[in-house]
C-alpha cells in the first residue's frame, strides 16, 4: 500500500511514504544475538540459573558471543555443560544467513542476507558492504528491507518490501562480516591475498548506517544494536567510529545524539526546499530550515565530532557552483564535513551523474571555504559516501558502485 504521510497541497506530488508492510515474526528459537545484558540475564533466569548468578553468567555470554565470536554453545568452555545444554534448547547463536557473497578485486565485499521472512514469495533480503582501506575497514549496515522513503534518486525507494530489522540483525551483519573475515581470536583471518586494512589492528574498525532503510524510522532496535557494537566489553568500537545517517528525521536527531552518541550524517543534497522536496520527499515535512536547526543543537558537536553532510552529485539538479555557494552559507557556524557522492545510476532513473570535472569544480569551491573536501585526497577514490543504491542482484559491483562505497569509509 502506499500511504500519503501528509495532506500535501495541490500542487504537490504526493509524499509518498509508503508503510511498514511487514512485522518480524521471531523464530521458535531465537538468537542471542542482539539482546541486551538484562534480556539475557532475564534469558538466564527463564533457565532456573538463581538471580545471584544471572549478572555474571550474562556476562560469560556476553564474552563468548562478542568477544569471541561464538558460532555454538559448545565452544563455551566457561559456562558448564548443563547450562550449554539448557541453551541450546532455547537459543541458537544464528547470524543473518549470506544469500550470496562478492568480493571485488580491491578488497570490498558485499553480503547480500536473508532474513527471516518472506512477503508474495519474496525472502526479506538486505545487503552489508565491507569496504577496506589501508587504515581502516568500514562495514555499511542496513536498518530496514526497503525505505519508507522514496527519495527519487535512490533505487532502495523504488522497492516495496518494507519491514525493520531488529537489534540482533543489525549487530548481526557485524558478526557476519567478522565471521567472513575470519575476524575472531583463534581465527585463521583472511584467506591468502585478500585485500584488508594493513594500518589497523581491527579488520572492521568502522560502521555506517547508510544501507537499505532510513534509521531514524526503526529507532531503538538501531540504538540498540550500536550501543552492543560500542560496548567495551565486547565488540568494543569507538562510537566516533560508528556514523549514522539520516535523510532528516528531525524530532529525532537529538536523540541520536542523547542514547546513541555516535557520529552523524545527514543527506542534505539540495540546497533549497524546491529541490529538496523532490529528491528527499521527507523534506516537505522537515524542511531545510528545520533540519539545520536540529543538527546546529547536536548533542555533542565540536569541531572534533563534525556532522557530515552527504550531497549526491545530480547533473543540472544541484551540482552549480551557486549550489556550492549557498551550501556553504546554510551550514555555515556548524562543524561540518562534506561528502560528495557520485550519482550511481540504476536501470530507469531520470538522473544523471554530474561531469567529473563539475564535481571538481563544486569539491575544490568546498575546499576553498574551508571544509573539508574528500574529493581532493590523492587517491581521489576516498571521494564520496553513498550506498542506497545497493542491489540485490548478484552482479559484479560496477565502477561507479565501487567510487561510492569508497566515501562511505569517511569517518575520522
Ligand atoms: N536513509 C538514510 C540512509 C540510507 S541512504 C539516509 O538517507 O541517509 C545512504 C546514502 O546513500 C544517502 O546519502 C543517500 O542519499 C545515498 N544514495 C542513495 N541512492 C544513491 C544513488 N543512486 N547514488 C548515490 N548515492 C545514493
Amino acid at each position: 500500500m502506499i500511504a500519503s504521510l501528509d495532506p500535501a497541497p495541490a500542487s504537490f506530488v504526493p509524499v509518498l511514504e509508503k508503510t511498514p508492510l511487514e512485522h518480524y515474526v521471531a523464530p521458535l528459537k531465537p538468537s542471542l544475538i542482539g539482546l541486551s545484558r538484562a534480556e539475557l540475564a532475564a534469558a538466564l533466569a527463564g533457565m532456573c540459573v538463581p538471580s545471584s548468578q544471572q549478572r555474571m553468567r550474562a556476562q560469560q555470554l556476553w564474552h563468548w558471543l562478542y568477544v569471541r565470536g561464538a558460532q555454538d554453545f559448545g565452544a563455551m568452555t566457561s559456562v558448564s555443560k548443563e547450562l550449554r545444554a539448557e541453551l541450546d534448547r532455547h537459543f541458537t547463536l544464528a547470524r543473518p544467513e549470506v544469500a550470496v557473497e562478492q568480493v571485488s578485486s580491491d578488497g570490498t565485499r558485499k553480503w547480500l542476507l536473508r532474513l527471516p521472512g518472506e512477503t508474495s514469495g519474496r525472502p526479506h533480503e538486505v545487503e552489508c558492504v565491507y569496504i577496506p582501506e589501508t587504515d581502516r575497514g568500514t562495514l555499511c549496515v542496513s536498518s530496514q528491507v526497503g525505505c519508507t522513503l522514496n527519495c527519487s534518486f535512490s533505487h532502495t525507494g523504488t522497492q516495496r518490501l518494507v519491514r525493520n530489522l531488529t537489534a540482533g540483525e543489525i549487530v548481526g551483519q557485524v558478526m557476519v562480516a567478522r565471521d567472513r573475515l575470519g575476524d575472531w581470536p583463534g581465527q585463521a583471518g583472511p584467506t591468502a591475498g585478500a585485500v584488508v586494512p594493513t594500518e589497523s589492528s581491527r579488520l572492521v574498525s568502522n560502521i555506517v548506517v547508510m544501507g537499505m532503510g532510513e534509521p531514524l524510522y526503526n529507532f531503538e532496535p538501531v540504538r540498540d544494536a550500536l550501543l552492543i557494537v560500542a560496548d567495551n566489553e565486547g565488540l568494543a568500537l569507538s562510537k566516533r567510529r560508528i556514523t549514522l545517517s539520516t535523510s532528516g528525521v528531525v524530532p529525532l536527531i537529538p536523540r541520536v545524539g542523547a542514547e546513541i552518541g555516535c557520529m552523524l550524517a545527514v543527506s542534505l543534497h539540495a540546497v533549497t526546499d524546491a529541490i529538496r522536496d523532490e529528491l528527499v520527499p521527507l523534506n516537505r515535512k522537515y524542511p531545510i530550515a528545520e533540519l539545520m536547526q536540529a543538527c546546529r543543537t547536536y548533542p555533542g558537536l565540536t569541531n572534533a565530532k563534525r556532522i557530515t553532510f552527504e550531497y549526491v552529485m545530480l547533473k543540472g539538479v544541484n551540482d552549480s557552483l551557486a549550489d556550492a555557494k549557498a551550501l556553504i552559507k546554510l551550514i555555515k557556524g556548524i562543524p561540518a564535513k562534506i561528502n560528495l557522492i557520485p550519482f550511481n545510476p540504476w536501470p530507469g532513473t531520470r538522473y544523471e551523474c554530474s561531469d567529473w570535472d563539475q564535481i571538481e569544480r563544486f569539491s575544490e569551491y568546498i575546499f576553498k571555504a574551508g571544509y573539508s573536501s574528500p574529493v581532493r585526497t590523492p587517491r581521489g577514490r576516498d571521494i564520496l559516501a553513498a550506498c542506497g543504491q545497493l542491489k540485490s542482484a548478484s552482479e559484479k559491483l560496477s565502477a561507479r558502485e565501487r567510487l561510492a562505497l569508497r566515501a562511505m569509509a569517511m569517518t575520522e
